[in-house]
């Protein structure tokens, strides 16, 4: 309303550029008069946003889901998207690129059809198959973020080099579980080492990487002689492995087998059909929760004093947030940081936290460290 006024008194003005710049400064002004559900992005503070999380009361659904279909203007879409989702209240991850969408999302429960309605009328996202998380208090977002990316899952591969569409076979948790018992048969786990370090399938090849892009590499070389293998790969949700699969085809991998819909539809139905798991330990998810336990085994340890615990936390210095495994233990010893430094900085008051990452370089960072890669914070805090 304040928008349509505004441009009502300056429309007479001389220029266009004129009349805009003076029309944006003033919708700056009163931004906090416009409603969220009118902007296209959010502007509200992630505390404020974690609190409204924690207290609403509404049911959501947590849901993952993603399709490689071709996108021609991705950030039209995003913005339709985004308009449309911010209406619904929903909250999550979501990135759009030309080759597709891929979304990590939790809806409320009184919008969920109203979604799905809105979502499959769009002929690219019909009947859209979902990945609903089970182990889920709805409260795995608090905000919603929607990003337009080169892909929706960075591969660093060159897709025109290969036939992205030459997929490995799709198998149902029950086909998984059979192959398994197939001699020779040969597991990946297509995930990162943060992920795989919590859970996995029983003798699954862990790759030591930090990234998918650096774990393809990685995975063909350790596989070279294999390549008449039966091959299972899995991953969180299925999409690493639509692109994997295709990029082993190609390099000569006779029998390229994936799970479908990830671990996170396996669990599903393991539950539904009543199999046993054989994956164990916790599914890492990339929100709030930070993993679902699928099975009661801890597999990981204390990054700091190697004790079996398998709980992720981010480190409470904001300027680090390090992705580690912290036990009860150390938790409030460490404050919840990763190192004494951190711990240092986390308890100074806000004002001279900022002050400090202000005055410096980026390559001077305090945060030595940076999210999810690995220190070995037992032998730094040894040292010490
Ligand atoms: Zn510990
Ligand atoms: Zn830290």
């Amino acid at each position: 309303m304040y928008n349509f006024n505004i441009f009502f008194i300056f429309k007479n003005l001389k220029t266009e550029e004129y009349q805009l710049n003076v029309e944006l400064t003033i919708v700056h002004l009163l931004k906090f008069k416009i409603p969220d559900t009118m902007l296209l992005q959010n502007r509200v503070n992630k505390k404020e946003l974690k609190k409204r999380i924690q207290e609403e009361t509404t049911e959501r659904i947590t849901v993952s889901f993603y399709r490689y279909v071709i996108i021609d203007n991705p950030q039209e879409l995003r913005n339709q998207l985004f308009e449309q989702w911010n209406q619904l209240n929903v909250l999550g991850r979501i990135y759009v690129a030309r080759e597709g969408i891929n979304a990590q999302i939790c809806v409320p429960k009184e919008n969920w059809e109203l979604f799905k309605e809105h979502l499959f009328s769009d002929p690219r996202f019909a009947d859209m198959p979902f990945k609903i998380a089970v182990e889920d208090d709805g409260k795995s977002f608090y905000k919603l973020t929607i990003k337009v990316r080169p892909k929706i899952v960075a591969d660093g591969l060159d897709d025109d080099a290969f036939d992205v569409t030459n997929v490995g076979k799709h198998l149902t948790a029950k086909e998984f579980n059979e192959a398994m018992e197939i001699p020779d048969t040969i597991v990946v786990d297509m995930r990162n080492h943060y992920e795989s370090e919590v859970g996995r399938f029983t003798g699954a090849i862990c790759p030591d990487a930090d990234t998918f892009r650096e774990e393809l590499p990685i995975v063909l070389e350790e596989l070279k002689d294999k390549k008449d293998h039966k091959i299972l790969m899995y991953c969180t949700g299925g999409v690493r492995c639509e692109k994997a699969s295709a990029y082993f085809k190609h390099h000569g991998f006779t029998d390229v087998n994936q799970l479908h819909g990830g671990i996170i539809d396996y669990v599903r139905q393991i539950k539904a059909e009543d199999l046993p798991s054989k994956f164990i330990g916790k599914n890492f998810v990339f929100d709030e929760r930070v993993g679902e336990r699928i099975t009661e085994d801890v597999i990981a340890q204390c990054h700091q004093c190697g004790a079996v615990c398998d709980t992720h936390v981010n480190c409470a210095n904001d300027d680090c947030h390090l992705l580690f495994i912290q036990c009860d233990a150390c938790a409030p010893k460490m404050q919840g940081c990763c190192t004494p430094e951190c711990m240092h900085i986390a308890a100074l008051p806000v004002e001279e936290q900022r002050a400090l990452r202000k005055g410096r370089k980026k390559e001077d960072s305090l945060s030595v460290y940076k999210s999810r890669l690995r220190p070995n914070l037992k032998d730094i805090l040894a040292a010490k």
